[in-house]
């Protein structure tokens, strides 16, 4: 893996090429730049005590619930000494590690982090039920001597909210939550932990709580090229995550209406089009499946939430969600966008005028796939707030 690649100075370079209008230049480098933010992998390694909630959080960030085909494996003894992959289902080189209960080894935690290959970690998080303990303190000061980064993640604190409730005569959910997670930081600081990151959560209930904190701490805190996969592979289960993956989508669109420009450009008449419909195609179908809204995808919120298949779509309003992308439910939807249909006649006729061929229909072809994929990506998005509003039994007016 190359992991000096960096982000930043390849975009600079597609913009001096486009600007020296060295388009097979600026290609070539747009589709280094895509494949990698799209394909580079992510290790994340889930370690803490048995019983702690590891495999159920493991589930939970997958969109899996515990009973599903696939889920790890729950609420059981810790037999396992092997740290164990579970891909992502939609981004399979995003990989969440269930790492045996640090208290069920006899390693040290240097020893433990060797069996578990803790090389491969792109970074860790330490969850407990209850304060954490010298196992974590110490496996957090191993990591530490590694250079990788750790948070610490409080689970089951929907079990603490109602202890809470029930007990407290004048209940706040906030200062609830803000005691413990000043109780969690206070004494790993005396346990010679400095400005840990502590974030309290519940595995059932991940869109409540600091799990968008901790998206946004990760966020920040990877280099860009690994952020991408980790936002593609969070579960779309609040505004400010549908609102991230619209942004990062967002980014690409010139990107891909440059690849599909210089297609047009190549002499072959009738066939940039099919081309055209074909990277829409791939890319619509990205935006389908990032948002969560393909069959699978939805089948698992359904199994997840408990809110029916059915009753999940009939909130949907976009053609595309729930359903197969194809070349003829792309053109016909491209119909309606408004423009579209004109630039389409545009660069069909142009092709036929020989000096303004490749010109124009390079032109119109980046236009017509900018204004497409924003019109579909503002589709999936708006899908994507009343699903999940469905799916957390909100109101679904957006
Ligand atoms: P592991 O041994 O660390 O992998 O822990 P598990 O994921 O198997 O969880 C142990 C038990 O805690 C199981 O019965 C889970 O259902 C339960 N559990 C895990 N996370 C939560 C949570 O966030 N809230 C509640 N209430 N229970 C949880
Ligand atoms: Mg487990």
């Amino acid at each position: 893996m190359d992991i000096t690649f960096d982000c930043e100075s390849l975009k600079q370079e597609v913009k001096k090429a486009l600007e020296k209008n060295d388009q097979g230049g600026a290609v070539a480098m747009i589709q280094k730049y895509l494949d990698k933010v799209n394909n580079t992998p992510q290790n994340i390694a889930i370690t803490g005590e048995t019983g702690s909630g590891k495999s159920t959080f493991v589930n939970a960030f997958r969109g899996i619930s515990n009973n599903d085909n696939g889920s790890a494996p729950t609420g059981c003894v810790e037999t396992t000494l092997e740290a164990t992959p579970y891909h992502h289902p939609n981004y399979p080189n995003v990989i969440l590690w269930d790492l045996p209960g640090i208290g069920s080894t006899n390693f040290p935690a240097d020893k433990y982090l060797q069996s578990a290959g803790f090389k491969d970690f792109d970074f860790f998080i330490i969850i407990s039920d209850t304060r954490f303990r010298e196992n974590d303190v110490m496996l957090a000061l191993e990591i530490q001597k590694l250079g990788k980064k750790f948070y610490f993640v409080c689970s089951k604190i929907d079990n603490d909210l109602q202890a809470e409730e029930r007990s407290q005569s004048e209940f706040s959910a906030e200062n609830t939550l803000a005691r413990i997670r000043q109780n969690c930081v206070r004494s790993l600081e005396q346990q010679r932990i400095e400005s840990p990151q502590v974030f309290v959560l519940s595995s059932f209930e991940l869109q409540k709580h600091d799990f968008p904190l901790l998206h946004k701490t990760l966020e920040r805190e990877l280099p860009e090229h690994k952020r991408y996969a980790l936002l593609m592979a969070m579960p779309s289960i609040n505004r400010e995550i549908i609102k991230k993956k619209k942004e990062a989508f967002q980014a690409q669109i010139k990107y891909y209406a440059t690849l599909s420009a210089a297609v047009a450009g190549v002499p072959l008449p009738g066939l940039s089009f099919a081309v055209d419909i074909g990277l829409l195609v791939t890319v619509v179908t990205q935006y389908v499946v990032g948002f969560g809204l393909d069959i699978p995808s939805l089948q698992r919120l359904a199994n997840s939430t408990g809110v029916s298949f059915k009753d999940l779509i009939a909130v949907k309003k976009s053609p595309l969600a729930a359903t197969a992308v194809t070349a003829g439910l792309m053109l016909s939807l491209l119909g309606q966008c408004v423009g579209i249909t004109a630039m389409v006649v545009a660069q069909e006729w142009c092709r036929w005028i020989p000096i303004l061929r490749i010109l124009l229909a390079r032109k119109c072809c980046f236009i017509t796939t900018c204004r497409g994929l924003t019109y579909f990506l503002d589709m999936l998005a708006d899908d994507a707030h009343r699903v999940f509003k469905q799916a957390l039994c909100l109101n679904t007016s957006v």
